[in-house]
């Protein structure tokens, strides 16, 4: 498939034959885990030689399945080949297991061939375009984290849960608001190279810059939500967060998460830039609370607005009001969900 990821490529091709997975990665790489590791975000040079040599395809080829290409993209940053990449969900891989990082839809695996794209992969997706409906990141029926690599014959294609033998098509599926799929419009556009409304003339790693910055702004809003903090979401329109912060990594946050984040990230970035410089300004609100990545530097269309944050103590976190979350049992919760996902 034209935007299949390589690993759901492998899978099908490991089922198609009566093979497991797990077998076929040993044939083509005897001395590599494939597996074991997030080998879609890329391999060697002649670990994908071995399998353009078997596959009857050019090294090239196998490389433009991977997601290295596309986080390059999205970060002007060098991406490490350990750890966290930015806007690709994680894995959370540990031997052969994963926690999370995969995600379908239900009525696209039910209509055609089903299979794992690249989309797939990318934290903004929480909808599908097509139906309109929630993504599924887990198996509805037992919880289990997708996890195709571990299915065996005599499944015949990536369509079932690897645990339970649920078949994932057959999900019921939920119809998600139009809110909920501005900002990955938006983001779509823009990784596509077209300019996004309110942010004329900005590069795409940038406006992915900009819009990390905005939701974790949001969720320093969740986590600290002080009274002036509220006064400005209240002035900005933006009301109630209304965000389930657990504290993990946006790219491990469950769909559901991922997406309240992005609605009210959106309502922000759609905003006026002089209409967040007075606002942000009238309450003083800190330079802690809009954290640009690390290493970034502020697209200079937006550094007026981080210019009018102020600089000094984080007086904002100790006048909280009560209500807030509480992020060190949530996060914990989150851990333990994310764990039972991947062992079971
Ligand atoms: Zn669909
Ligand atoms: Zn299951």
């Amino acid at each position: 498939m034209e935007d299949e990821l390589l690993s759901s490529w492998l899978v099908r091709t490991a089922l198609a034959h009566g093979c497991a997975p797990l077998a076929l990665s040993g044939i083509v790489w005897p001395k590599w885990r494939a597996f074991g590791n997030d080998l879609d975000r890329g391999m060697r040079t002649e670990r994908a030689a071995s399998l353009g040599r078997l596959a009857g395809c050019t090294v090239a080829q196998v490389e433009s399945c991977s997601l290295h290409s596309l986080v390059e993209t999205l970060t002007d940053k060098p991406t490490a080949p350990v750890g966290t990449w930015p806007w690709i969900l994680a894995r959370g891989s540990r031997n052969l297991r994963c926690a999370a990082g995969l995600q379908l839809c239900p009525s696209c695996f039910a209509e055609a061939v089903p299979y794992y794209s690249i989309r797939s992969r990318l934290a903004w997706h929480t909808v599908c375009a097509r139906h309109q409906t929630w993504l599924i990141d887990h198996c509805p029926n037992c919880w289990a984290a997708l996890q195709p690599h571990c299915l065996l014959p005599p499944h015949q294609d990536c369509c079932a849960c690897h645990r339970c033998g649920y078949l994932l098509s057959t999900t019921l599926v939920e119809k998600a608001p139009d809110s909920f799929l501005a900002f990955q419009q938006a983001a779509d556009e823009c990784l596509a190279g077209r300019q996004v409304t309110q942010c004329q003339s900005m590069a795409t790693h940038d406006w992915f810059c900009w819009a990390r910055s905005i939701v974790s702004f949001v969720r320093f809003a969740s986590l600290h939500p002080s009274r002036s903090l509220i006064a400005v979401l209240d002035e900005l329109g933006i009301g109630t967060i209304g965000v389930n912060c657990s504290g993990l990594a946006f790219e491990a946050l469950p769909v559901r998460d991922r997406a309240v984040l992005l609605r009210q990230a959106w309502k922000i970035m759609s905003l006026d830039p002089m209409i967040l410089v007075k606002v942000f300004r009238a309450h003083e609100l800190p330079r802690s609370a809009i954290q640009l990545p690390r290493g970034s530097s502020v697209p200079s269309s937006l550094s007026i607005i981080v210019q009018a944050l102020r600089d000094g103590p984080k007086k904002h976190r100790s006048r909280r009001v009560s209500g807030g979350a509480r992020p060190n049992a949530a996060k914990a919760w989150a851990r333990l969900l994310r764990k039972f996902s991947r062992d079971g």
